[in-house]
């Protein structure tokens, strides 16, 4: 899976590790936090390593991939978590911020898809869980970019569907609403309290909630289940 060494990939490990998966998982550094989640996840009883790989550079998504299938023997599941966000309207919103957010959250997703394909379709079985967004569904002021990159996954991840589905490899999207975790750190408390006043659940959701959820779409409970984009969102109205 594409970036676990905090926030909601992090949840996303650990919840599968505890389901007895082996996780082989990346960030763009060998950072603390990597080493500190790979002992997390061995502490558990399952093989874990992390590796370094820019997710959005096709090259380095192939070697990572395959090292991967060197290193556990096969790919199952996979989960494209690596996400960012650079906000601001569109009137001030510079070429570098449209193209940076696009490349890490939609180049990451095509070039990881590539790598892992040949793998799931040889084995006929396997599972991809793309992470999108309520925003890529419903749009989202100052966040242009990134609504864009996450409504280009769900097309990129349906097209997948229909392509893949013939092979048992399931194609789906988990499109989180408001989660704290460091990508939301900035935002201001006041600005909080006035999104989670629109949520129906009147609570941001936790990274947990959406670990569950892509438990499930990864899962052989529900083996008939693809193409669909899950909101976990506590019932925001345009999800
Ligand atoms: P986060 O705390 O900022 O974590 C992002 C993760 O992605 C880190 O592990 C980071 O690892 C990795 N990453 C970023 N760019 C990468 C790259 N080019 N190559 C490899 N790894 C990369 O973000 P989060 O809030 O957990 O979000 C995770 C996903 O959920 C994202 O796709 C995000 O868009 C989506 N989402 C989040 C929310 C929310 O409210 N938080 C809502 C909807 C959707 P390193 O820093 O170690 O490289």
């Amino acid at each position: 899976m594409t970036g676990a060494t905090r926030g909601i990939g992090h949840a996303i490990a650990v919840r599968f590790a505890k389901e007895g998966a082996s996780i082989a998982f990346c960030g763009r550094s060998r950072s603390d936090a990597m080493v500190a989640v790979e002992q997390e996840l061995n502490a558990l009883g399952v093989t874990a390593k992390g590796y370094v790989c820019d997710v959005a550079d096709y090259q380095a998504a192939q070697d990572f991939v395959k090292q991967v299938v060197a290193d556990f023997g096969r790919v199952d599941i996979l989960v494209n978590n690596a996400g960012i966000t650079d906000d601001s309207a569109v009137k001030r919103m510079s070429e570098e911020q449209f193209d940076r957010v696009m490349r890490t959250n939609v180049r990451s997703v095509f070039c990881m898809t590539k790598a892992v394909q040949p793998h799931l379709w040889r084995q006929g079985h396997g599972a991809i869980v793309n992470i999108g967004s309520v925003v890529g569904i419903a749009g989202n002021y100052n966040q242009a970019n990134y609504a864009a990159s996450k409504a280009a996954i769900i097309g990129f991840s349906k097209s997948c569907a229909k392509e893949f589905a013939a092979r048992n490899i399931r194609v789906n999207v988990v499109a989180p609403g408001f989660v704290e975790t460091e990508m939301t750190a900035d935002i201001p408390r006041e600005l909080m309290d006035t999104w989670c006043s629109r949520i129906p659940m009147k609570r941001p959701g936790t990274v947990d909630e959406v670990a569950q959820a892509c438990l499930f779409l990864a899962s052989d409970m529900c083996p008939y289940i693809t193409s669909v984009v899950l909101p976990v969102c506590g019932g925001m109205e345009d999800a």
